[in-house]
Order: C-alpha cells, then sequence, then structure tokens
C-alpha cells in the first residue's frame, strides 16, 4: 500500500461528509460541509468497497448467469461514483491548488484501480461465457444491449491479452492518466496567468456591456476598479470581434493561440508527443494499426476513412466560402484608407464590420434582448412544451459557488424527475469552456434514482446592478448545454452504466445541437427576446436580420472547426515516431490540407484539451459534425409537421433520442425517430454553405 494511505483512519472516516448518508433535500452532495481533504480518504474507502464488490462477483462459485454477473457489475461501485462525481464537478467549475494537487494523485490512483478490474480474465470470462449463450437466457432488449456493452468495453479495455500485454497496458494507462491530468492543469494556469489591463485608450470600439464585464473579471481578482481581458472565451472573441485597436487584438491574440505553448513550465509540447506514442502503443496491443482505427471502431462512423470523407467534403465548401469572405474583408481594409493585409486578429473585427453592412446586424444591438435569466427562461419553456417537464427554483440546495442556481424539474404528472444546477458566470477557479456533467445519473436498478444534472458556462457577469446579457453565441451555447442536460434529466433506463449520456461519442452532440435549432426560432425569439430594461420584445425587424445574420461567416466558423478534427484525425492516424515535433506537424498538416493563414484553428494542438486533456474526445473531434449531420435533419422532422413543438414528433424524440441512454444502437434510435437515415447535406444548408437557387 502506498505510503499516504497509512494517514487514513477510521476516526476521520465518522466525520467524512462524503462517506456519511446525505441527509439532505434529494441526498444532494452538502457542498458546504466537503473540504478537500476528505476525497483522499474517502477514494480510499471507495476503491476498496469497489475492488470488493468485485472480488465477490470473480470468487462466486456459482455459473455465471446475468444476475451475478452482469447486474452484480452494474451494482459495483456505487461509492465511487458517488464521490467522483462530487470531485470531478469541483475540480473542474471550481478549484483550488489544493483540489489540482490532489486531482494528481487522483487520476494515477484511478488508472491503478481500474486496471485490475477492467483487464479481469475471471470476470472477462464470466461475460464472454454470457454473450456466447445470450440467445439462451430470456433477456430483454436493454439487457442485450448492456451485455453487449460490458463486453466490448472489457475486450476493449485489455481484458483478453496475455500477461505480459496487460502489464504493459496498465503502465501506458497509469502514464496516460497522468499526462491527461497535468495538460489540463498547465492549460487552467496559462490561462489563470494572464491577464491584459484596459485603460481608457484601450477601450475603442468596446461596448459597455464589455466593459463592465471586464471590471467584473478585475474585480474577481481582487483589481477593484480597474477592467482587464483574460483568456477566456467569452472575452477573447468579443474583444477580437469589437476592439478598434489594432495592436491589442494581436496581443490578445496571440496570447490565446499560445496557451500551453509558451515554452514554460505549463508548456503541453512534450506531453503531447509522449500522449501520442503510448497511444499508438496501446492500440498496436490490442491489435489495431492506429489509435484513430482503435477509437473509430466504438463509433457510429465506425472507420477513419468515413470520418475523413465528412471533414473533406466539408472543408472543400467551407474553406471556398472562406476565402470569398477573406477578399470581401480585404475589400474592406482598403476601403478604409488602409494598406495592411488581413491578418488572424484582424478576420473577426472585419467580419462583424462586413456583417453590420451588409446584414445590417450587430451582435451589440441583440444583446440587450437577449438577458441570461430570459435565455434560461426560454430553453426551460421549450423543454416544457416538448417534452411537458417544469421547472422550479430551490433555494435549499446546497451549491459549490454562490454564483450556482438549482432547479427542480418534474414530469408532465408533476413527480421529481431531476434537479438541475446552472454555474453560469466565469471566474478564475473555473477551467474554460462550457459543459454539462453529473452528480448523479438516472437509473431504476434498484428503485428509481432521480438524477442531478450540471450545466458550466463561463459567461461574462453584467455591469453592478445591471443583469447578464448573452451575446448570440452564448445563447446558443447556453441552448447546447440544456439539450445535453435533457439527455441526462429525461434517461429513463434501467442500467447506470446506459444512463442519459453514456452513448457514443459522435451520437453525444445529436441532443445537445439539435436543441440548438429552438434557440433561433422566431416563435421562440419573439417570447423570450425582451429588452432587459422596457420589456419590449424583440422588434420584428431585427429579428429579421439576426436570423439572417446567422449564416454569416459560416466559412470562417466551418474552416476553423474542420481543422481542428481533421488534425485530430491526423495525430492519431500517421506514426506516432513522425511526430516529435508538434508546431511543426501543426505546419504541415494545415499546408497539406491549404488552411487559410488568415484562420487559426479552433483549438491549436498545445490548448486541444478535448483530445488530450483525457482520451474522451481523442480521434473523435469530428463528433460534433457527424452529429450536426443528423440534428440539422433531425429538426426537419418538426418544420415538416409545421409546428416545433408537434406533439407527435417530440414524443418521437423523447421515446428513441432523449430518453433511451445508451440502451438502443444510435442508428436504429435515430431511423426509429426519423424514419430513414439522415439526409448529409442538411448541415450544409443550415450553415448556408449550400447555395440554394432562389426559386427551390
Ligand atoms: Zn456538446
Amino acid at each position: 500500500m502506498p505510503d499516504d494511505a497509512k494517514t487514513v483512519s477510521f476516526a476521520s472516516d465518522e466525520a467524512n461528509p462524503l462517506l456519511l448518508p446525505w441527509q439532505t433535500p434529494f441526498e444532494t452532495p452538502p457542498f458546504a460541509d466537503i473540504a478537500p481533504e476528505h476525497f483522499l480518504p474517502a477514494f480510499e474507502r471507495a476503491f476498496a468497497d469497489h475492488t470488493a464488490e468485485v472480488a465477490a462477483i470473480t470468487h462466486d462459485p456459482a455459473q455465471a448467469d446475468f444476475a451475478n454477473t452482469i447486474t452484480a457489475l452494474e451494482r459495483s461501485g456505487k461509492l465511487l461514483a458517488k464521490v467522483s462525481a462530487v470531485f470531478h464537478a469541483l475540480v473542474s467549475a471550481h478549484s483550488n491548488p489544493a483540489l489540482l494537487e490532489i486531482d494528481k494523485e487522483v487520476s494515477l490512483r484511478m488508472a491503478r484501480h481500474w486496471n485490475p478490474i477492467m483487464m479481469n480474465a475471471v470476470l472477462f470470462g464470466r461475460i464472454v461465457q454470457l454473450r456466447d449463450n445470450h440467445a439462451t437466457l430470456g433477456l430483454t432488449a436493454e439487457q442485450v444491449r448492456l451485455l453487449e456493452r460490458s463486453y466490448t468495453r472489457f475486450h476493449r479495455s485489455g481484458a483478453g491479452l496475455d500477461e505480459a500485454k496487460k502489464a504493459r497496458m496498465a503502465e501506458i494507462n497509469e502514464r496516460l492518466a497522468h499526462l491527461g491530468t497535468s495538460f489540463g492543469h498547465h492549460l487552467l494556469a496559462d490561462e489563470q496567468d494572464w491577464f491584459m489591463e484596459l485603460g481608457e485608450a484601450d477601450r475603442e470600439g468596446l461596448s459597455d456591456s464589455f466593459v463592465a464585464a471586464a471590471s467584473a473579471a478585475a474585480e474577481e481578482r481582487g483589481l477593484v476598479g480597474r477592467a482587464i481581458v483574460t483568456l477566456s472565451r467569452s472575452f477573447v472573441e468579443p474583444f477580437l470581434k469589437t476592439s478598434s485597436r489594432r495592436d491589442l487584438r494581436e496581443k490578445v491574440y496571440k496570447a490565446f493561440i499560445a496557451r500551453g505553448d509558451n515554452g514554460n513550465a505549463n508548456d503541453n509540447n512534450a506531453a503531447i508527443v509522449e500522449i501520442l506514442t503510448l497511444r499508438e502503443e496501446s492500440a498496436k496491443l490490442l491489435g489495431y494499426p492506429t489509435f484513430a482505427a482503435y477509437r473509430l471502431e466504438d463509433s457510429m462512423a465506425k472507420t477513419p476513412q468515413a470520418v475523413r470523407g465528412l471533414l473533406e467534403r466539408v472543408w472543400k465548401v467551407a474553406r471556398a466560402r472562406a476565402w470569398k469572405d477573406r477578399d470581401a474583408l480585404q475589400q474592406l481594409i482598403v476601403q478604409e484608407g488602409k494598406n495592411f493585409a488581413l491578418a488572424a486578429w484582424d478576420w473577426r473585427y472585419y467580419a462583424e464590420k462586413l456583417r453590420q453592412i451588409s446584414a445590417n446586424f450587430d451582435d451589440a444591438a441583440i444583446k440587450p434582448y437577449l438577458s441570461l435569466d430570459h435565455m434560461i427562461e426560454a430553453a426551460f419553456d421549450c423543454a416544457t412544451r416538448l417534452f411537458g417537464v417544469t421547472f422550479t427554483e430551490r433555494k435549499d440546495i446546497a451549491v459549490w459557488h454562490s454564483d450556482v442556481r438549482v432547479w427542480e424539474v418534474r414530469d408532465r404528472a408533476g413527480h421529481h424527475k431531476a434537479l438541475f444546477y446552472g454555474d453560469y458566470f466565469a471566474r478564475p477557479s473555473k477551467r474554460s469552456g462550457a459543459w454539462m456533467t453529473s452528480l448523479r445519473d438516472q437509473q431504476k436498478l434498484d428503485g428509481v434514482v432521480a438524477p442531478l444534472i450540471i450545466n458550466v458556462c463561463n459567461f461574462s457577469k453584467g455591469a453592478e446592478g445591471e443583469p447578464a446579457l448573452l451575446s448570440p453565441d452564448d445563447a446558443r451555447t447556453l441552448f447546447h448545454e440544456f439539450g445535453h442536460a435533457l439527455h441526462g434529466i429525461l434517461s429513463d433506463v434501467f442500467y447506470p452504466s446506459l444512463s442519459g449520456t453514456s452513448v457514443f461519442t459522435d451520437f453525444v452532440e445529436l441532443p445537445s445541437q439539435l436543441y440548438e435549432h429552438w434557440q433561433e426560432q422566431p416563435q421562440v425569439l419573439r417570447q423570450f427576446a425582451r429588452h432587459y430594461r422596457t420589456g419590449e420584445p424583440l422588434p420584428d425587424d431585427l429579428l429579421r436580420r439576426f436570423l439572417a445574420a446567422r449564416k454569416f461567416n459560416q466559412g470562417f466558423a466551418t474552416v476553423e472547426f474542420v481543422a481542428s478534427a481533421l488534425l485530430d484525425l491526423e495525430f492519431h492516424s500517421q506514426p506516432a515516431s513522425s511526430i516529435s515535433d508538434v508546431r511543426a506537424f501543426e505546419r504541415r498538416e494545415l499546408e497539406k490540407i491549404g488552411m487559410p493563414a488568415e484562420i487559426s484553428m479552433r483549438h491549436r494542438p498545445q490548448q486541444f484539451g478535448h483530445i488530450f486533456s483525457g482520451d474522451h474526445y481523442a480521434s473523435g473531434y469530428y463528433s460534433y459534425m457527424w452529429s450536426e449531420v443528423m440534428d440539422a435533419d433531425a429538426f426537419g422532422a418538426f418544420e415538416e409537421a409545421g409546428d416545433i413543438f408537434d406533439p407527435a414528433v417530440a414524443k418521437r424524440l423523447h421515446d428513441d433520442i432523449y430518453s433511451s441512454g445508451g440502451s438502443r444502437d444510435p442508428e436504429d434510435a435515430y431511423v426509429a425517430f426519423r424514419g430513414r437515415d439522415p439526409a448529409p447535406d442538411a448541415l450544409l444548408r443550415r450553415r448556408g454553405l449550400l447555395e440554394t437557387p432562389e426559386a427551390a
């Protein structure tokens, strides 16, 4: 046993809130009582409990059956799931140096704990035996799916390898866990270290709401009475769009794309090389030629070729549009009487100008109509109309930060369904981006367990006494994450490992991206986009211009995304030995695809947490686009019905997509909902990248 385990005593267990039953409303975590020092002892106990539960399965002298093997596995590890969920929620949304230190330890211990379970030959033998005989076991459809998923999980973890290969696999997993965790920590540290103060002369072009948010961010860091820009995307993008100070745009842009690539203690280049080498080695141990081949086998796409096919089709169309836009932006610079060539830090600024000219629309005009509270109300209302769920704010639930709000979700009959936590504002203790996670997943194995679902965003706060106002992108993010949240809230499966978002990565963005469609419906905007001061609804003229402007600059948005997705695929397809210098590899690949120099990838490798902070999206960043093929097509079902809340379509959407979690094959689920496979061009049409004839 490692030395640090000696400090764990049973006396401390008795006072450890993570190990006591939670006598709180809905058995929610008592965040006020939980301190960093409670985690390691709680994890120790949880690992020990889980190991004992698994040992009871493998030592069971009875012949393997579904109940004593698969169901018993589903029942195991409850404490570990509970402690992990709280820990990971905090470490992402509200970390501190103590938690980050513990995170390093936990990720290593987690790998050490799971390796012997996922590679347990006896356990795997029982699963294989059940799988071979599944037709004779009288299983329900969900049980058949669970058995297949369990087999696949163990098989793909190396449970069928010989002992020497297993030992190497375990070493690799431990090292990857360490590297992934430090990748994320480095990124957070580089983001926390940098800010740029805005003096009076530095505010040219910036909106009042931006300056207010910059003041709030300064206050958050103890710089009262000043204003700063941080490296949070919700600061960087609006700054690049609106600041007329070209020198400052360049400064902010360069700092943003240099995160994790500064040659300091937070530099991620070496970690990337090692991660790719180890991933390749583990794929080869399992008999796959590349990590991408390994990874994609267990997805809807199935092969790297299928992914490349989709990305390249979109790439060509998007790049052509981006080139056209680039020329128009350069034209604008010339018209201003300036003689510099459009650079990457100019694109958003001139695109915004062009949008104001051609679509007569800018974000600042609509922001007053998109207050955070109104958009939350809109997201909830759409869910009520589609799925019958209602939301009531609760003030009696413990939270991890005073900004967090909690709502009780009830079903159509008024029964408790879930709790929804919304943590919307940026702060230094939060990692960048927006995400959904859970403190507890839905299941019915031993009675109904209601889920606790979280959305985390990084929106800027409003000025003193004023509400937070969202940009159109922020509003879309709110709906996106709430779509994920609904996937967790509406989950209606029996077994925990099939709950909610436990689906293929290239399917998981369907519920979230589909939900974005409601945010931009005139019917929804007319009702909820009301001026935060006057309460007046969004004027029709502005609404029309807003919707038209949505398709603006899509060449840029698609190029920055697809370039990242293609690079992710190349990182995991090419021999790791050819990637000893990440920057050189990045340059070479971008040159190969003909990346426009004026656009940078949405995520450069050194800050690409999706694929390097863990392996969830590794060789899987394309998933957003794969899901988009489905979501663009899926919303068409409502349009064809002539009602964006059509009850019959909504019921199918609930039954086949939002509530079925991983209990069904995703392709079957989609076809059940839509009656056919998705039509691939819907995505290009939605992004406005397919020129449709005027008369069509
Ligand atoms: Zn998402």
